[in-house]
């Protein structure tokens, strides 16, 4: 099959302490597109998981004393490398994930900007120095790594969901253990090679593959070695995960699911507002946890809008990533595509009018053709369920109060779009919605140079930007007296 020739040169083993390492069981990877087995890779057990977070504790001294230049080229080199290898990267990524190959190579160049940001970055750690107020001392502060770091990620950026977090935890000098969706292991495994291959001392950067992660995962957290967590995925598996830092107090950031407004008012210009939701809505499938969930659209421009964007939807190319004229690829698995049929028939039995889609089309592959509802009943599962999937579900308001009050009734804030042209609006509909960012006229929000986050329960912390870092540096005061 297309694009196979880049599994060989993937290690399948467990990465610690610098060796590839065979593992007692293994794990199959999936092609999304076909349903069949690619390759396996290991599927590490608890043991695994306690010795590469004994690995990462070993690094962590001379790696938190390495200089940072020294940090930040290792950075550097990994992603020229990356950008050096580019169809690469994008071909492992459609094949575990699924995603056309257009889009996989945009992944691919965003991820490695994490790199080549966080290295600018690790050279301009600094710290404060300051006399008290009553004059009575002289008060420094310094940031330090904060020392060993889980990163477990998702599957639906398998490569960019770590680049997000090793490079700023590399930049800051800690060492880590990377614990990457079983999907799709493949991305990861390959990126460790690379930064092996850009310099990275061994034991810094430890990745385990497993098919059991529960069972891995809450003896590395709660054994009291690693000092940071920083988590990507669902909310649900968040909280749990907090609750279980919570036992040895390690510093968490989480980004978690979404439920994102799409507000277009009445004076938006259409034609860029569809544009938008074409890529807020069909970036990655849908699978984005920046995906339009929800679209509020003015009344009076509801029709022309939801024909607009259904005749765009409808024109899309759905089949495997791999195939150059596919623009819309497979969902990550069964269990996913079974979750948008039923939640697409839950709001169809409601009253929701499909107006394109609608429908999964004959396998192989776990496809789903792109959809547009109308009349969507707000009660329906799809308004409080991120949807995941190229499903776009329009509700109509007359009263822009009135959208962002629907907008904020979520438990989720990761970020919102609004569509206007009426400038004071734009700011106060901006700075009304309850979410840690907004695609004001923009159907994209990602950068590896800004703030990523999410408020309420989409997350704690940010990613990227210059805040990135900080969640894996902690601040140490230093008191003298004055004499
Ligand atoms: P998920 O089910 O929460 O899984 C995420 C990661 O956590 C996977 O590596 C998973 O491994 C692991 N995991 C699951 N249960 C665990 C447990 N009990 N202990 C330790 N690790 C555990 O999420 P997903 O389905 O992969 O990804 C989709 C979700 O990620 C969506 O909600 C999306 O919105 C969110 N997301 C958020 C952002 C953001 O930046 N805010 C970005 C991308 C995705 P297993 O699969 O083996 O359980």
């Amino acid at each position: 099959m297309k694009g196979q020739d880049v599994l060989p040169a993937v290690h399948k083993g467990l990465f610690i302490g610098g060796k590839w390492l065979d593992a007692e069981e293994q794990s199959p990877v999936v092609n999304p597109a076909t349903g069949e087995t690619l390759c396996t890779v290991a599927d590490g057990t608890a043991a695994d998981g306690q010795a590469a977070v004994a690995a990462a504790v070993a690094a962590q001294r001379d790696w938190g004393r390495t200089p940072a230049r020294e940090r930040s080229e290792v950075l550097r080199r990994a992603y020229e490398a990356i950008i050096a290898d580019v169809e690469r990267f994008a071909t492992l990524i459609t094949l575990e994930m699924g995603k056309p190959l257009a889009e996989a190579r945009g992944e691919v160049r965003y991820a490695a900007e994490f790199f080549r940001w966080f290295a600018e970055e690790a050279v301009r750690l600094d710290g404060h120095f300051g006399h008290t107020p009553d004059g009575a001392s002289r008060a420094m502060v310094l940031s330090q790594p904060v020392g060993p770091c889980l990163l477990i990620t998702p599957w639906n950026f398998p490569l960019a969901m770590g680049t997000r977090k090793i490079g700023p935890a590399v930049a800051a000098g800690c060492t880590m253990v990377l614990k990457p969706a079983p999907q799709t292991p493949l991305s990861s495994l390959a990126l460790a090679q690379v930064l092996t291959e850009a310099g990275l001392p061994d034991g810094v950067l430890n990745v385990v593959t497993t098919n059991r992660a529960a069972e891995v995962v809450e003896p590395m957290l709660t054994g009291g070695d690693i000092r940071k967590l920083s988590f990507t995925g669902s909310t649900e598996v968040g909280r749990l995960l907090l609750a279980q830092a919570a036992k040895a107090v390690v510093k968490t950031s989480l980004e978690l699911g979404g439920n994102a407004p799409f507000l277009v008012l009445a004076d938006a210009d259409l034609d860029r507002a569809v544009e938008g939701a074409m890529t807020a809505k069909m970036r990655n499938m849908g699978e984005a946890c920046t995906a339009a969930n929800r679209f509020f659209v003015h009344e009076s421009v509801a029709d022309d809008f939801a024909r607009k964007l259904a005749e765009r939807m409808g024109a899309l190319t759905v089949g495997p990533g791999l195939d150059a004229e596919s623009q819309v690829g497979p969902l990550i698995d069964p269990p996913s595509l079974a979750k948008v049929t039923a939640l697409v028939d839950d709001a169809v039995s409601r009253g929701a009018r499909v107006v394109v889609g609608g429908t999964a089309p004959d396998g192989p592959g776990y496809f789903y053709h792109p959809t547009v509802l109308v009349d969507a009943d707000p009660a329906s599962d799809l308004c409080f369920t991120e949807i995941f999937g190229p499903v776009a579900a329009i509700q109509t308001f007359t009263d822009v109060d009135d959208a962002v009050e629907r907008a904020n009734d979520t438990e989720w804030g990761l970020v919102g779009y609004v569509f206007t042209q009426d400038i004071d609006r734009a700011f106060a509909v901006s700075e009304a919605l309850e979410v840690g960012m907004v695609g004001l006229n923009a159907g994209i929000v990602s950068n590896p140079a800004t703030p990523f986050g999410g408020v309420k329960q989409s997350g704690l912390g940010r990613e990227g930007g210059r805040y990135g870092i900080e969640e894996f540096l902690e601040q140490k005061l230093i008191v003298m007296p004055r004499r």
